[in-house]
């Protein structure tokens, strides 16, 4: 039997291919390659799903990160979540601000808004707190909001593994004062390369994101912003995302029954953390296992594409080691496995790894 992998994305090229050639070739013959009109097309038509009055297209998800502090924070401490891959570190370290961690929720795995609040009593120097939706999870950013505005601390929100997520009728991207997203091509939205944007509201905000996006000028060869870099999201991935964007909620609950079924399918050794609801985009079928490593191999064994997110927490990264304790963070990076999910997997390959789910051994 051939394996399963955790991903496979030419399945998910093939599935447009035509649509995507048409768009590359598009590209090819207008004779404009970068912030050309598809490049338009697309952020209003992000803005439009996230439900903002704004969407700045860019290079990463890291440099939506990186853009959104800049334009929110000038310096300062972040707080953030230790558990979400890194990225919130990386960019708060470019923007100048220092990450300060606080502790996750045991249940969810999202930032623990209590510990953040404990952070927000403890100092004055917070000027940022970024929420990751990790997984796929919309947290409750109207709850945190409620917190941070009151004391004049801004909310990003991390959307790189949330597009299109829905609670209460609001967008992941659409509550925070900014909201970050990612192009990856492993993202629900992916580009065929690096992508990113960034969401708001604010006009101002927007205005200084799009300054900042193309070396702080507010015209052409005119700098009036510190910190600018050239972070332009391509006409050809625009172009491509464009072809993708309507079938993401498609997409989502895809992803979202495939983890329902590993949910319905493991036996009590693995906990499959849920995905349902439009509040989940399910972009990783995640699961809790107390003997992770051995079952790891076991699943390998088994011909299952697996992996961890994340197996290191931002705190214990050897380049930016620092003494906080975070215990719930630290448990869990050692339990947590990551299984096959992706739109395009069969009915077949899912069945197939329900079957060793359901007994491992
Ligand atoms: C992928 C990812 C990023 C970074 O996006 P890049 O486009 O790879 O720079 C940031 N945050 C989260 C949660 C991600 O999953």
């Amino acid at each position: 039997m051939t394996d399963i992998p955790l991903n496979d994305l030419g399945r998910g090229v093939e599935e447009h291919a035509t649509e995507i050639r048409a768009a590359i070739e598009g590209v090819l013959t207008s004779g404009w390659y970068v912030h050309g009109a598809r490049h338009g097309e697309f952020e209003s038509a992000l803005a439009t799903f996230v439900g903002t009055r704004h969407a700045i297209g860019v290079a990463s998800g890291t440099d939506a990160l990186v853009l959104a502090l800049r334009a929110c924070a000038a310096s300062g401490v972040v707080v953030t979540a230790a558990n979400a891959g890194g990225y919130t570190s990386v960019a708060a370290h470019r923007a100048g601000l220092v990450p300060v961690y606080a502790d996750v929720d045991p249940d969810t795995h999202l930032l623990d808004h209590d510990a953040v609040e404990s952070v927000l009593d403890a100092r004055d120097d917070v000027t940022a707190v970024v929420i990751t939706h990790l997984y796929g999870r919309m947290a409750d950013v109207e709850d945190l909001v409620s917190r941070c505005r009151p004391r004049g601390v801004r909310v990003v929100e991390d959307c790189a593994q949330s597009i299109g997520a829905v609670r209460r009728g609001r967008g992941a991207g659409a509550i925070g004062d900014l909201g970050t997203f990612s192009f990856y091509p492993t993202k629900n939205l992916g580009a065929l390369g690096d992508g990113g944007a960034v969401t708001t509201d604010d006009d101002e905000l927007a205005a200084k994101v799009t300054r900042l996006r193309q070396y702080g000028w507010s015209s052409k060869y005119v700098v009036t912003d510190m910190g600018g870099i050239n972070s332009r999201l391509d006409e050809l991935q625009a172009a491509i995302l464009a072809v993708r964007l309507p079938h993401v909620r498609a997409w989502n609950t895809r992803r979202r029954d495939i983890i329902a079924a590993y949910a319905a399918a493991a036996d009590d050794r693995l906990r499959v953390l849920p995905a349902t609801g439009q509040e989940h985009t399910g972009h990783l079928a995640v699961a809790e296992s107390a003997d992770r490593d051995a079952m790891l191999d076991r699943l390998r064994g088994a011909g299952i594409g697996v992996d961890v997110h994340y197996p290191v927490p931002d705190h214990l990264q050897l380049a930016w080691t620092t003494d906080v304790s975070l215990p719930v963070t630290e448990r869990l990076a050692g339990r947590v496995l990551s299984l096959p999910c992706f739109p395009q997997l069969t009915d077949a390959e899912v069945q197939r790894v329900c079957d060793v789910i359901a007994a491992p051994s």
